[in-house]
């Protein structure tokens, strides 16, 4: 393997953010400084998340939307401030066309149950992807059971990008909804949503993108790619878990029936029926993820303050070198497309060896987090012929000598593996 190039310092973040993150620099792996490149899965939280967290349980905690006291008044303030704030990180219209919810999947969910349920009618057909995370495939199948709907799935080019060409073919008067993640959780392929977004538009679809891994990494305007819905979560761009947002358009929430009942999403209540909010209350029924919420708009400023350009040149410069010394390894295929159509992430597998052993001894011996299994992409396992894979993910505080970790620790697990195997033959 020859000596990695010197990365232009320049062109990457500065090192001193990982001083806002304490897991970072915390003794997690017993004597191993910790390698962290399982980000797509869930990213750490800097010191401001996890103080703005702390703040409100000390100073400002109550229900919203519900007191006339003070602290009600105050977390209600901040709750809808970080409504506000949300909106204006994706380039939204209106406050209320942001629906905070439990996640990625809750907010998907959420639209395959309530826009599905009253929109989608036997024969009708759902077009989506076999790059899709099962969040983004299982909602519409169940809602496919039971409206009669069709699931259509664009399939791959060779390169593991989307076969635009198909999406074309595919694309009909019967498609009522296009449902398209932005990034591939696997494959790290970036999907072309605005062209997605105006041929389904013209085609008389709406469309829903699972954002949950582009959003944290690259700037999102949902009025200029002119998308129906976005999904992402909270907890994969430096926020707190148990928050997610949907966002739709206004015209569509208003038409849609609420999707969970309860407290909170009613206008008016008798004992044989109801009246629904107005937006966004419609769609956040019971106590919302209060915390949570404000948690994920401290980790909104903490990006802004960063650039989200600047955190995605920077996770491309440590995709192209990981990519290109993983290209050099023998035995081990990467999977999905080059690196200039690719988001920070890259998935492997090996010829020999599984990919759970890989990551358990890359974890024990060497400090390096990184996933393994299907990623919740088992469609595209199978489709690609392996039942799992490796996967490193970047973030904003990882380090070109993380990326020099994660290769030495693979030559040398593959080595032991391969010394391992030699003494099992000899056995034999
Ligand atoms: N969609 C994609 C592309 C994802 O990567 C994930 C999580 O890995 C999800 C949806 C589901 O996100 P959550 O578990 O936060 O609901």
């Amino acid at each position: 393997m020859s000596a990695r190039p010197t990365v232009d310092q320049s062109a990457l973040l500065p090192a001193s953010l990982r001083d806002d993150f304490p897991i970072l620099n915390g003794d997690v792996l017993a004597g191993h400084p910790l390698v962290f490149l399982d980000n797509a899965a869930s990213t750490q939280r800097p010191r401001q998340v996890i103080d703005a967290i702390s703040d409100v349980y000390q100073r400002d905690y109550a229900n919203v939307h519900r007191g006339i006291h003070t602290l009600s008044e105050r977390s209600t303030e901040l709750y809808e401030q970080a409504r506000e704030n949300v909106r204006s990180f994706i380039g939204a219209k209106h406050a209320h066309e942001v629906i905070f919810t439990p996640g990625s999947t809750a907010s998907i969910n959420l639209v395959a149950r309530s826009w599905g349920g009253e929109n989608l009618r036997a024969g009708d057909e759902v077009l989506t992807t076999v790059m899709e995370h099962h969040s983004n495939l299982v909602p519409w199948q169940q809602i496919a059971a039971q409206t009669g709907a069709v699931l259509r799935h664009v399939p791959l080019t060779d390169d593991g990008r989307l076969d635009m060409g198909q999406f074309d073919a595919l694309l009909c008067e019967r498609t009522k909804l296009v449902a398209v993640a932005s990034v591939s959780n696997t494959l790290g392929t970036i999907n072309p949503i605005d062209e997605i977004a105006r041929k389904a538009h013209a085609a008389g679809a709406v469309v829903l993108v699972d954002a949950a891994q582009s959003v944290p990494h690259m700037a999102t305007d949902v009025q200029a790619s002119d998308v129906d819905f976005l999904a992402f979560s909270g907890h994969k761009m430096l926020g707190p878990s148990g928050v997610g947002i949907l966002y739709g358009k206004e015209s569509h929430l208003d038409a849609m029936p609420p999707f969970l009942g309860g407290g909170s999403m009613i206008n008016e209540v008798r004992l044989d029926s109801f009246t629904p909010a107005a937006l966004p209350a419609k769609f956040e029924a019971g106590t919302p993820p209060i915390v949570p919420a404000i948690g994920m708009s401290a980790a909104v400023d903490y990006l802004n303050r960063v650039g989200l350009e600047a955190i995605h040149h920077h996770e491309q410069v440590l995709t192209q070198l990981a990519y290109d010394a993983l290209a050099q390894i023998e035995g081990l295929r990467i999977l999905g497309p080059a690196p200039e159509y690719r988001a920070g992430l890259i998935s492997f597998a090996f010829e020999r060896i599984h990919a759970h052993e890989f990551a358990q001894v890359l974890n024990d011996q060497f400090g390096v987090a990184v996933r393994a299994g299907h990623h919740c992409t088992q469609p595209l396992h199978a489709l690609l012929g392996i039942p799992a894979s490796t996967r490193a993910s970047f973030y904003l505080y990882n380090r070109p000598e993380e990326i020099d970790r994660l290769i030495e620790g693979i030559a040398k697990v593959q080595s032991m593996f391969a010394l391992k195997g030699r003494r099992r033959k000899r056995k034999q």
